[in-house]
């Protein structure tokens, strides 16, 4: 061979080594389900989001100097033009903050509520059987007081640097200019159509009565309207101005009783995480009227006593260990939780970690336990027990969005953002773009448990933003949509980082499964067939085929002070990562 060009070649091979080692770990792993758009690293910010204008426009109110809540702000309300399906003025959602200057979580939770006209029965038809969820997730009865617009401009008040002006303009540019439909977006309008044939949605989302498709532009222009009369009004145009008016005249047209009284007296609360310890992490997570808190935290303290080290991430054993723990809590979870503004919940019992050992005790290898009850966590502390719980009814999994962000003063925002069903109960208001949540059929059907339908009462969520903190130093964000399997995607996305010491991509996608009562397992595609068998021997019972099971977007803080960022593959997930040397070319 040519002295020359071997020397070439083995410089050649030199650079590329030193480039390939000067990247992060895993920067250049590429699998079937890893992008680089997936996965990002960053010393100076960090934004994890499902869709990549969102958090495109997150990441550049980072590069201008704004805040983690500034960009949180501008992402929720561009998320509302790129993923209108999914979040949006028209919902609620629970925004956790870490102050860094504070070293303290809050949480604006904004919650919708039932409108003053709800009552318990309203979805019990006149011979008392419960109205099908097909049918009342549609109704204006489905809709709540949407408290999204009031928890962004609270949230703005308290941590926002730059003005609102700013983080609202590139939403409006972004409808006005139009979005790429993905296909997500074009699957959701694809098996919705009944929903939104019925309302200003129809021409919006297809146009000449045809869905649009993946490829076609999503032009806004009601919605972007909509955003400038915010701009130049602010709050009051929405709660108890002519937005607010032409929302409940629109609610009271599909058979709904909500006033423009009703969002001028909206009301939403700043909350106090939940806590706990998980192996040495302390846990933050979201509380009532959330389950998500409780119910994660639960199951992190009843597996603590198993040592997840013995059996292979895709075994049997942990898989069985997961959804036994799911049972035990989703059990306490279904009885007592409720909105704490109207009722007492047994926060204090079902954290007490004598009672979750004994309740973890009920969980035994090679055996699935078929008669789970939830248990008493009254009797570990002060109080009346509450006689009632919540009956089953037909609620359907939701799918909504959540995402992370991190900025280089070390703030965090963990925001889960939701309409409730795909495009919520399908109606928009018409002339002002923007879809209705359906989020009144979170709560229990039925009326008697704690989270039976009254006036101003917000419906039990399963929303789960959470973080975590080691040795008082954040180490991770996260969340995910899905309705109630949303706690689920946390847990094993906890339990893959902590236990089984999984890079945050791998963790994320690694099959989760989800399972809230004996025997039916729902599970993602990837767990092995022979694991399953032995399950079944177990008496657990796998659905018929796999499914996508939530959309986790991530933050983790590396060991040298990196944010690491990744997002889920089952949707358009972006991680944009700021760094002060991003975008400089290698070579001097
Ligand atoms: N409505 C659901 C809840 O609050 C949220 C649905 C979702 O985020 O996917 O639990």
């Amino acid at each position: 061979m040519n002295v020359k060009r071997t020397r070439f070649l083995s410089w050649f091979v030199m650079i590329v080594l030193l480039f390939t080692m000067s990247l992060p770990a895993g920067a250049l792993a590429k699998g079937p389900q890893q992008s680089n758009d997936e996965v990002a690293y960053g010393t100076e910010g960090m934004v994890a989001t499902a869709h990549p204008a969102a958090s495109e426009i997150g990441a550049e109110v980072l590069r201008k100097g704004g805040t983690a809540m500034d960009a949180a702000i501008a992402i929720q309300l561009a998320l509302n033009v790129a993923e209108p399906m999914m979040s949006g003025i028209g919902g609620g959602g629970f925004m956790m903050v870490y102050d860094a200057n504070e070293d303290d979580v809050s949480i604006i939770d904004s919650r919708e509520r039932a409108p003053a006209g709800a009552t318990p029965d309203m979805f019990l038809d006149e011979n008392g059987n419960v109205i099908p969820f097909s049918e009342r997730h549609i109704s204006g009865d489905a809709v709540g007081v949407p408290g999204t617009l009031k928890g962004l401009m609270t949230a703005h008040e308290e941590w926002g640097t730059q003005p609102f002006n700013q983080l609202i303009n590139p939403a409006i540019k972004l409808a006005q200019k139009g979005v790429e439909v993905n296909d997500v977006l074009a699957d959701a309008i694809e098996d919705n159509q009944y929903e939104l044939g019925r309302s200003a949605a129809k021409d919006v989302f297809m146009p000449n009565g045809e869905p649009l498709q993946e490829g076609e532009l999503l032009v806004q222009e009601d919605l972007a309207n909509t955003f400038k009369e915010i701009r130049k009004s602010g709050l009051d145009a929405f709660y108890g101005g002519e937005i607010g008016q032409a929302l409940a005249d629109t609610v009271q047209e599909f058979g709904g009783s909500m006033t423009s009284q009703d969002l001028a007296n909206y009301e939403l609360s700043i909350d106090e995480p939940v806590t706990g310890t998980y192996r040495g992490y302390e846990i933050v997570s979201m509380s009532p009227p959330s389950s998500g808190g409780l119910t994660v935290l639960q199951m992190l303290k009843m597996l603590e006593g198993f040592d997840f080290s013995e059996y292979d991430a895709r075994s049997p054993e942990k898989y069985h260990l997961l959804a036994e723990a799911m049972h035990l809590a989703y059990a306490d979870r279904n009885a007592y939780i409720g909105d704490t503004q109207f009722v007492d919940v047994p926060m204090e019992g079902m954290l007490n970690e004598e009672y979750l050992a004994e309740r973890a005790s009920l969980i035994e290898f090679g055996q699935a336990n078929e008669n789970v009850e939830p248990g008493d966590p009254w009797a570990y502390q002060d109080g009346a027990p509450e006689a009632t719980v919540n009956e089953e009814d037909d609620r359907e999994i939701g799918e909504t969005t959540h995402f992370s962000v991190a900025d280089k003063w070390g703030n965090h925002v963990s925001y889960t953002t939701t309409i409730e069903q795909v495009f919520g109960s399908g109606i928009m208001v018409p002339e002002y773009g923007f879809m209705l949540n359906n989020e009144i059929t979170d709560f229990s059907a039925v009326p008697g448990g704690p989270n039976q339908v009254e006036p101003n009462k917000r419906p039990m969520s399963s929303m789960t933003p959470t973080m975590v903190f080691e040795d008082g130093e954040p180490f991770m964000t996260l969340g995910s949509p899905g309705g109630p399997t949303i706690i689920t995607s946390v847990l094993q996305t906890l339990v893959n980082v902590i236990d089984y010491d999984m890079e945050l991509k791998d963790a994320i996608e690694e099959p989760r499964i989800y399972s809230a009562s004996y025997p039916q397992i729902r599970w993602e595609e990837g767990i092995p067939t022979d694991v399953r068998d032995t399950m079944e021997e177990w008496g657990h019972e796998w659905q018929s085929s796999p499914v996508e099971i939530g959309n986790v977007q991530a933050i983790k803080i590396l060991e040298d002070g990196t944010y690491k960022g990744a997002a889920d593959s089952s949707r358009a997930g972006t991680a944009v990562g700021l760094d002060k040397t991003a975008g400089k070319p290698l070579k001097k």
